[in-house]
C-alpha cells in the first residue's frame, strides 16, 4: 500500500468513526410523494396506526407518510452534514470520488449510460483541471458534478482561509468547464467538526457523507465489493466509491453493473444526492446550460496527474 493509500485507509476509519451516529441525523425530504417508492416497514407501520384508529386505511397510509417525510423535511432544514437520505423512500445514490481521470471515469460513465443511471461525482479540483472533457462529459450525462476540494486535504486540519481557497479553486475549474458552480461538498477523509460545518455552512454549501463505504480503493475485489454493498445497503443509502486514484478501481468499475442490477432488483430508484435531500445541487446563477463554458484556463489532458 502506498503512503497516500495508508493515509486514506486511516482516515476512512475515522470518518467511519464520525459517521456512525449517522443514522440521528434529521433528513430533507420531497415534499411530492407522488413518484417515490417507500419502504414496506414503513407501510406496514402506517398499517397498525390506521388499524389502530380504526380508519381508512389508503387515506391514512398516505397520510401518515406525509407527515413523516415533512417532519424529516422540518427538521433537516438547518443541517450542514448528510449521511444519508430519507428512509422511507426506496432510494439509493452513487457516488463516485476523486475524479475525473481519462481511464476509470470513461469506463463508470459507459456503464452508467447503458444502465441509464444517474450518479454523483465528487470531483477533484487538479483532476477536473487536466481532464475537462470527462467533467463535460459527465455533465452532458445528466450525472450531478460536486466538490471534492482542490487537492485532496484534510480539510479540518486547514484554516478557514484555505478551506475555502480549496473549494473556491475547484468551483471554479467546474464552472469553467460546465458553466455551474456546486453547491455540494465531499471533503477528502470523511473528515468532519463543527468548525468546517459551521464555516461551509455559513458560505451555503452542503457537507455530503456517506452510509455505505465500498473500500473499493484497497484492493478490492469485485465480489467482496458487490458483498459490502449488499451487507451495508439501507433504504436512502448513500454509496461510496472512487472513479479514479489507483488500480483497484478497476474492480469498482467491474462491479459497478452487478451493482446496479442487484439494487434495480430490490426496487431501488437511483437518486442523485440532489434529488436524495431536495437541495440544489448548483448556484442559482450557474443555472443549466446557461453559460458558455471557457476552456481558455484549462490544461490539455495529456498532461499527467501528479496525484493517485
Ligand atoms: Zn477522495
Amino acid at each position: 500500500m502506498t503512503l497516500f493509500g495508508r493515509f486514506v485507509c486511516l482516515t476512512t476509519a475515522v470518518a467511519v468513526i464520525l459517521t456512525g451516529c449517522s443514522d440521528d441525523q434529521p433528513v430533507k425530504s420531497q415534499s411530492d410523494t407522488k413518484s417515490v417508492k417507500y419502504t414496506n416497514e414503513l407501510f406496514s407501520q402506517s398499517m397498525k396506526l390506521t388499524q389502530a384508529k380504526a380508519l381508512p386505511a389508503p387515506k391514512i397510509d398516505m397520510t401518515t407518510l406525509k407527515q413523516k417525510i415533512a417532519l424529516e423535511a422540518t427538521r433537516m432544514q438547518h443541517e450542514t452534514s448528510f449521511y444519508r437520505g430519507s428512509r422511507y423512500k426506496k432510494q439509493v445514490a452513487l457516488t463516485f470520488d476523486d475524479g475525473p481521470d481519462n481511464n476509470y471515469t470513461l469506463q463508470i460513465l459507459d456503464i452508467l449510460k447503458k444502465e441509464h443511471v444517474k450518479a454523483t461525482f465528487f470531483v477533484v479540483g487538479t483532476m477536473a483541471k487536466r481532464y475537462p472533457s470527462v467533467l463535460k462529459r459527465i455533465d452532458q450525462e445528466g450525472h450531478i458534478v460536486s466538490n471534492h476540494s482542490w487537492n485532496h486535504p484534510v480539510l479540518t486540519k486547514l484554516p478557514e482561509a484555505g478551506v475555502m481557497k480549496q473549494i473556491e479553486d475547484t468551483n471554479n475549474v467546474v464552472k469553467n468547464v460546465i458553466g455551474k458552480t456546486p453547491l455540494l461538498i465531499r471533503p477528502p477523509y470523511g473528515a468532519l467538526n463543527k468548525k468546517l460545518a459551521k464555516s461551509i455552512g455559513n458560505k451555503g454549501y452542503k457537507l455530503i457523507y456517506w452510509d455505505v463505504d465500498t473500500l473499493d480503493w484497497n484492493n478490492q475485489t469485485p465480489e467482496k465489493i458487490l458483498g459490502t454493498v449488499k451487507k451495508d445497503l439501507k433504504t436512502g443509502s448513500i454509496i461510496l466509491q472512487h472513479s479514479a486514484g489507483s488500480k483497484s478501481i478497476q474492480a469498482t468499475v467491474t462491479a459497478l453493473p452487478n451493482i446496479i442490477h442487484y439494487l434495480r432488483n430490490q426496487g431501488y430508484e437511483f437518486v442523485t444526492i440532489d434529488d436524495m435531500l431536495n437541495m440544489p445541487a448548483y448556484s442559482k446563477n450557474s443555472g443549466p446550460n446557461k453559460k458558455k463554458p471557457v476552456m481558455k484556463k484549462v490544461q490539455p489532458e495529456s498532461q499527467k496527474s501528479d496525484k493517485n
